[in-house]
């Protein structure tokens, strides 16, 4: 150890205010904390944060189809699936010991108000049934948002010229928030009867949580579990699931309806609306540069607590891996201890498989 490592440990220790001898070696005194990382297994008896597989929720792209499995070239080891390739992929995560799927929808096609969403053959209704009948067990969760089903891909019908439910008074691109509700409640039932146990609404449209709830309760789907959202931020990490997703907004961008970055109550805010309509999970989104805000909310609501970990988050640790600058494992590992450390329950990642996999 190096003179100056000693010095800080000492003081570490609290000896900056005690009185000591005349001798330059400073002693470490009663208390050294070192004792307790001296071996593995007393730094496993005294962690704070355990990582388990069943923290983890494995999301999931699903296209029409047999037999499909496309890579998604940003994003390595992620793949583009159909409902009965999804389930195999499923069964290998669920085999490890991951819990729960999030599944994302890439329709055949796409219109301005995103009716693929309402297809009760569309891919996710498609997945969640192949998933609900292969492995009953598997949690299966429904990313609920209309930006991969239209075309302009913003997360519901738009206001536009010459569209239905145009208003001249409002701005032309502007999302229709009411309207919106209308459909999220509408597929949420689809998706909902196709088997899935969670519907999970991503949009930031003000009322989503609670359209949803109204309409679930109305089709008899009261035990169906709404995770929310709740703090979205717009995000620039979100870059690669827009490949995946095949997703990306044609015109502007989400910040008008997600959260921006530098705001920490209007989060709080977002969380308290979403519990007041019934939401039973909340989420923030992204993670790891909103660390602050997983704590925050955690420190102020009781209810469940998700954190996405975006795709951005994924990819730039595989792509410094890769050129060999990080240790993949280490720091996929080392980032999902520090999002639950941060207080999220559960977490949103595409390492999930991989995770549970080192874990085991
Ligand atoms: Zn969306």
């Amino acid at each position: 150890m190096s003179k100056d490592e000693h010095t800080s440990e000492g003081r570490k220790a609290g000896h900056d205010s005690t009185p000591t001898t005349s001798s330059s070696c400073v002693s470490a005194g009663p208390v050294r904390l070192r004792r307790l990382r001296f071996s593995s297994g007393l730094r496993a008896l005294v962690s704070e944060t355990h990582l388990s597989a069943s923290d983890l929720i494995y999301p999931l792209f699903v296209r029409p189809g047999t037999g499909v499995k496309k890579p998604i070239e940003s994003m390595p080891g992620q793949f583009q699936w159909s409902p009965d390739t999804a389930v195999e992929e499923a069964q290998a995560a669920a085999e490890w010991g991951v819990p729960a799927v999030i599944l994302f929808g890439i329709p055949e096609s796409k219109d301005s108000c995103g009716s693929g969403n309402l297809d009760p053959e569309g891919p996710v209704p498609a997945a969640a049934r192949a998933l609900k009948r292969e492995l009953p067990d598997l949690l299966v969760i429904s990313d609920m948002c209309f930006c991969e089903y239209t075309d302009h891909g913003h997360c519901g019908p738009v206001n536009l010229p010459g569209e239905e439910r145009y208003r001249p008074d409002l701005p032309e691109g502007y999302l229709l928030n009411d309207y919106t509700l209308e459909l999220l409640g509408r597929a949420s039932v689809v998706h909902a009867s196709a088997g899935a146990d969670v519907i999970a609404p991503s949009g930031m449209i003000d009322g989503m949580v609670g359209a949803i709830r109204t309409a679930l309760d109305a089709a008899g789907s009261e035990h169906t579990v709404i995770m929310s959202y709740a703090a979205k931020y717009a995000s620039a990490f979100y870059g690669p699931f827009r490949d995946a997703a095949e997703s990306p907004p044609t015109f502007g961008d989400r910040s008008q309806y997600q959260m921006d970055a530098p705001n920490v109550r209007q989060a709080l805010r977002e969380v308290e609306l979403d519990l007041a309509e019934g939401a039973d999970i909340v989420m923030v989104k992204p993670a790891l540069p909103y660390l602050d805000i997983i704590r925050a909310v955690r420190s102020t609501c009781a209810a469940p607590l998700a954190a996405y970990q975006v795709s951005g988050e994924y990819s730039m640790i595989h792509a410094a891996a890769d050129k060999g600058w990080l240790d993949l494992q280490g720091c996929a590992m080392e980032s999902l201890v520090g999002i639950k450390r941060a207080g999220a329950d559960m977490i949103i990642t595409y390492f999930a498989k991989d995770v549970a996999r080192w874990i085991a």
